[in-house]
C-alpha cells in the first residue's frame, strides 16, 4: 500500500514551490460569520464532548435542511450522525455492513479511499469503469456484475475526479437494479452544493425507496470552504444508523464541539450553501477561459472542485510522469487521473482544482502556456 496521491503531489508542490492545483482545497478565506460563531461557541463554554451522535441542535438543523431541499422528513435522533469528515463517514458505513466475501460495486475513476476501505473489511471490490470521456455509468455492465454476494453499490455525485453528475435516468436504472434485492447503497454527496450549469443535485434522500437502503455521506469542509475542519455527517435509516454508530462510538465517539454549535445556527442561512454552486461556477469558467490559451483541452465538469484536462497530442508520457514534470519544470501541481484507477488506466488526463483565488489561477495558467 503506497501513500495517497494527494499527499504525494502536495509534498512535491511544496518541495518545488509549485502552484498547487492538485489536492482539492480552496486557497481563499472561508465565511467570517461562521468563524466568528465558532470563536463565540468556544468563549461561551461549548468545549466538552457532545452526544455521541453529534450536537442535537445541529442534527435538527440538518433534518430541517433536508426537508427544505429534498422534501424528505428524516429523524434527527436516529438517522443523522455527525462525523469527523466525509471520508470517515464513508469508512464507517462500509465497516458497519461489509463482511468478508461481500461484493461492493464501485465505479472508477474513484476517490482513492473507497477500495482500501472495502478491502480492509474483507470485502471484494467489483470495479466498473465510467465511460471516458463523458464518465457516465454503463448500467448494463452494472446488471451483468450483480451476483448473490453483491452487498453494496457505491455512488459519488457530483463526482471526484471527473465532475460528472447523475441524472434522472441513472436514478431510474439504479432503482430497477436494486428493487427486490438486499443491496445497500453508499452515496457520497460531499459535493452536493458544488454543481453548475443549472443542474440539480439528485440526492438519494429525494427517493424514499432508495433512501431506505442508503448511507448518504456529506462534508461541511466542502460546502463551507474549510476542508481542514474535517467535519461531516452520515444520513441513513435507523437500522443502518444503529450499525454505523457501533463503529463510530469506538473510533471517534464525539466530534469537535464548537464547530458543531456554530453550524447549528449557521445552517439555517440558506444563502450560505445555495451561493456555493454559482460562486464556484464563476471560478471554473474563469479558469477554463484562461486555459483556452494553453494546449490542454478541457473535458466537461458539471460539479465538484475539479475539471479534467487532456494533454493528448502534446506528450506520450504517462500521466504520473507528465504530472511530475509539470511540477518540477513548470511549477504547477495537478493530480494524474490514473491514480483513481486500480489498474492505472491512463487516458492522458490530469485533474485540476479550480477552487482558488483568481490570481492563483492566472499565475498557474501563465506557467502552463509555456507547455509545448
Ligand atoms: N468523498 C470525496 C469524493 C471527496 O473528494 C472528499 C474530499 N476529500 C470526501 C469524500 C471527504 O472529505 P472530508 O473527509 O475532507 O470531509
Ligand atoms: N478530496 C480532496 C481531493 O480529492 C482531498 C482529499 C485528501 O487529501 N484525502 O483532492
Amino acid at each position: 500500500m503506497g501513500t495517497t496521491i494527494f499527499t504525494v503531489m502536495s509534498s512535491l508542490a511544496a518541495e518545488y514551490k509549485a502552484i498547487n492545483l492538485g489536492q482539492g482545497f480552496p486557497d481563499f478565506n472561508m465565511n467570517e460569520e461562521l468563524t466568528g460563531l465558532v470563536a463565540k461557541a468556544m468563549q461561551d463554554g461549548h468545549n466538552q464532548y457532545v452526544h455521541m451522535a453529534g450536537y442535537g441542535p445541529l442534527r435538527e438543523a440538518i433534518a430541517a435542511k433536508v426537508e427544505r431541499l429534498y422534501g424528505t422528513t428524516i429523524n434527527a435522533g436516529d438517522e443523522v450522525t455527525i462525523t469527523p469528515g466525509g471520508t470517515y463517514a464513508i469508512y464507517s458505513s462500509i465497516t458497519a455492513v461489509i463482511n468478508p466475501g461481500d461484493e461492493v460495486i464501485l465505479f472508477e475513476p474513484a476517490y482513492d479511499s473507497y477500495r482500501p476501505n472495502i478491502e480492509i473489511n474483507g470485502g471484494v471490490p467489483v470495479i466498473i469503469k465510467l465511460q471516458h470521456p463523458g464518465y457516465g455509468i454503463d448500467w448494463n455492465e452494472v446488471r451483468s456484475k450483480i451476483t448473490a454476494r453483491t452487498r453494496m453499490i457505491m455512488l459519488n455525485s457530483p463526482h471526484n475526479p471527473t465532475g460528472s453528475v447523475l441524472g434522472e435516468n441513472d436514478i431510474e436504472q439504479l432503482r430497477s437494479i436494486v428493487q427486490d434485492t438486499h443491496i445497500l447503497i453508499l452515496s457520497d454527496e460531499v459535493y452536493e452544493h458544488l454543481i453548475f450549469d443549472s443542474r440539480q443535485h439528485l440526492s438519494l434522500l429525494k427517493y424514499p425507496d432508495l433512501m431506505e437502503r442508503s448511507f448518504v455521506c456529506f462534508s461541511f469542509g466542502k460546502t463551507y470552504h474549510c476542508t481542514g475542519w474535517k467535519l461531516g455527517y452520515c444520513i441513513a435509516p435507523a437500522g443502518l444508523t444503529k450499525e454505523f454508530r457501533k463503529v463510530h462510538q469506538f473510533n471517534c465517539f464525539s466530534c469537535h464541539t464548537p464547530s458543531q454549535v456554530a453550524l447549528a445556527s449557521f445552517l439555517y442561512n440558506e444563502e450560505s450553501y445555495l451561493s456555493v454552486g454559482p460562486f464556484l461556477q464563476k471560478k471554473k469558467d474563469y479558469f477554463q477561459g484562461l486555459m483556452g490559451s494553453t494546449q490542454l483541452k478541457p473535458l466537461p465538469s458539471y460539479g465538484s472542485y475539479f475539471q479534467l484536462y487532456s494533454y493528448d497530442g502534446l506528450s506520450d508520457e504517462k500521466e504520473s510522469d507528465f504530472a511530475k514534470r509539470l511540477v518540477k519544470e513548470y511549477g504547477v501541481a495537478t493530480i494524474p487521473t490514473s491514480a483513481f484507477y486500480s489498474d492505472g488506466t491512463d487516458n492522458k488526463v490530469l485533474r485540476f482544482c479550480f477552487a482558488k483565488k483568481e490570481e492563483t489561477l492566472e499565475m498557474a495558467v501563465e506557467r502552463l502556456r509555456e507547455l509545448k
